[in-house]
């Protein structure tokens, strides 16, 4: 499990400083929808919420901004399919002393008032997600079964989970007991027009260039279902604009961000290649 916004003094005991989770500097985020509007009304009803969508589309970025506009310190957790419940809530540890307990970060968040980003939730075991259950409710506690302590959340808290639709499937995939306790917000790649301006401002590249990225990029959306299982994420256009905006000659930079990481599919990197070598 990653504790991703480790404070900087390394400390996440109970008495962790909202401050050190607190985001300083206005994250940049574009709007595509009424997105940021209606994540604002969610939160005043502390509704927990569900940002679904493919990988690379903005829903990192979204959360982040939204705990900075709504001044609330953010706990993300990176869930994997090793992660257990105690990784969440907590666990004893011993040291020289005896035994202490620590609370996981989902505790953290609860008591603190943060919102708790629990990414790609999906990956975790069923056991696991159901610990944030009674979170989800009019309840809003957390039982620590180990501590036999019941924490009220703060008035402040939510959760936020993210769920890739696409990489689901029969054997994992979230419960309906769990789907049907958050509200949802759709992400997907933004129209062309917007994620040229997204990929301008955050790699420095010039509309143009932005301009041919996104291109290639809607060429393999396409593909998407016809020999490539995921299209070309804003996450990689980003990367892509980085390496050119460094001086890397654009086809070398496509093949290097936008081509090898999808497919190792021959025939589909050569029809990806020759779409890059269409624009540059
Ligand atoms: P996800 O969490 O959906 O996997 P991220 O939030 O990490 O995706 O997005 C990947 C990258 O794409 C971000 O780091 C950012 O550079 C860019 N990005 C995507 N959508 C937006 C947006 N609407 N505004 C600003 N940047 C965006």
């Amino acid at each position: 499990m990653l504790f991703d916004q480790t404070p900087q003094n390394g400390n996440s005991d109970s008495n962790a400083n909202a401050d050190e989770y607190r985001i300083q500097t206005e994250p940049y985020y574009r709007t595509v929808h009424d997105e940021a509007n209606l994540y604002e009304a969610a939160y005043k009803a502390r509704m927990p919420m569900m940002l679904k969508g493919p990988t690379g589309s903005g829903k990192t970025r979204f959360v982040e901004y939204m705990a900075w506009k709504l001044q609330r310190p953010l706990i993300s957790v990176a869930c994997n399919e090793d992660m257990t419940a105690s990784d969440l809530v907590g666990r004893y540890l011993l040291d020289k002393d005896g035994t202490r307990w620590q609370d996981g970060p989902l505790t953290t968040a609860a008591r603190m008032g943060a919102i708790c980003y629990l990414d790609e939730i999906v990956e975790a075991r069923q056991d696991t997600t159901v610990v944030i259950h009674p979170l989800t409710d009019h309840r809003r506690v957390l039982p620590l079964e180990k501590k036999g302590e019941l924490v009220e959340a703060h008035p402040d808290f939510q959760i936020v989970i993210s769920y890739n639709p696409g990489y689901q499937n029969l054997m994992k995939d979230l419960k309906q007991s769990t789907k049907q306790r958050f509200g949802a917000l759709d992400f997907d790649y933004p129209d062309p027009e917007t994620e040229t301006e997204i990929l301008a401002h955050e790699t420095g590249v010039d509309r143009d260039t932005a301009g041919k990225l996104v291109e290639i990029a809607q060429r393999a959306r396409n593909l998407k279902g016809h020999g490539l299982d995921e299209g070309i994420s804003t996450r990689l256009l980003v990367y892509a604009g980085q390496l050119i905006h460094k001086g890397v000659d654009p086809r070398d930079a496509c093949s290097m961000t936008l081509v090898r990481p999808i497919t190792d599919d021959p025939d589909m990197r050569d029809t990806l290649d020759s779409a890059v070598s269409a624009f540059f």
